[in-house]
């Protein structure tokens, strides 16, 4: 018997006004694994990650954890375990680094304090950066902090799924390695994830599956490691770098 997917979308139709910009996009996401969408400028991964948080109308199918989310409000689909981290990581930038993970967990209102404090813990372990820089403001923090922080920010309210749009987006290349090794570790820990990257090099290395997303259709999808040697793939996306 096949499970059914922890996220399953079909047929995804998202416009702005009158101008579409996802014509049927289909895909599912298995608990435990890590599904990479890659593609160019403008193809359509933030509009898709925004339609699947109910940040945007969408016509088509999305079940997350087997229940349809027509109908469900963002805050609804936060609490039952979707979580984005934007491109724009959304810090409160005036506050400190634990008060921005303190607040990552808002809606788990009914965890103890001693379960938040492990929780903490456990996020100052993956960054122990962001232990030697607590009570500094979030705005103060370089960019790889800030993604350290959105994505510490982001575990602290338990996610069954995390969707990441472009994590290594402006980050240097050392930055980068490190926050896609934070990705690895956590999917070892069982933390299903929708990773959104222009880096297809990077996102192909670290997910189990991956999507090619051209002008609002999937034109390709497979296997990371069969996606990586694809001649199309190589060509248009990992070029010679
Ligand atoms: P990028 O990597 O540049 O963010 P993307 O793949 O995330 O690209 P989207 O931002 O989802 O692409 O954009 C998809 C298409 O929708 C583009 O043609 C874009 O111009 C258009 N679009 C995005 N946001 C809006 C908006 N608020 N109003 C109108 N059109 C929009």
């Amino acid at each position: 018997t096949t499970r059914s997917p922890l996220l399953a979308v079909d047929d995804l139709h998202v416009a702005y006004g009158k101008v579409e910009a996802l014509h049927g996009v289909s895909l599912r996401i298995d608990a435990g694994r890590i599904v990479s969408v890659i593609g160019p400028n403008g193809a359509g991964k933030t509009t898709l990650l925004s339609a699947l948080m109910g940040l945007l109308p969408a016509r088509g199918e999305v079940h997350f954890r087997g229940e349809a989310q027509a109908r469900i409000a963002v805050e609804q689909r936060v609490g039952q375990g979707l979580c984005l981290v934007p491109e724009s990581r959304e810090l409160w930038s005036e506050m400190s680094v634990e008060d921005n993970l303190r607040l990552g967990a808002f809606h788990r209102s009914r965890a103890r304090a001693a379960e938040l404090r492990a929780d903490l813990d456990e996020v100052y372990a993956l960054f122990p950066r962001l232990r030697e820089r607590l009570r500094q403001a979030a705005g103060t923090l370089s960019g790889g902090e800030r993604q350290m922080l959105a994505l510490g920010r982001a575990l602290m309210g338990r996610p069954q799924l995390l969707m990441l749009d472009e994590p290594s987006l402006g980050l240097a290349p050392k930055i980068v390695r490190e926050i896609f090794h934070i990705i690895a570790t956590l999917r070892s820990r069982g933390v299903s994830i929708l990773l959104v990257e222009q880096n297809a090099r990077a996102a192909l290395q670290v997910s189990d599956y991956g999507y090619v997303l051209e002008t609002g259709r999937v034109v390709l999808e497979g296997d990371s490691r069969v996606l990586a040697n694809d001649p199309r793939i190589v060509e248009s996306y990992l070029g010679l770098a």
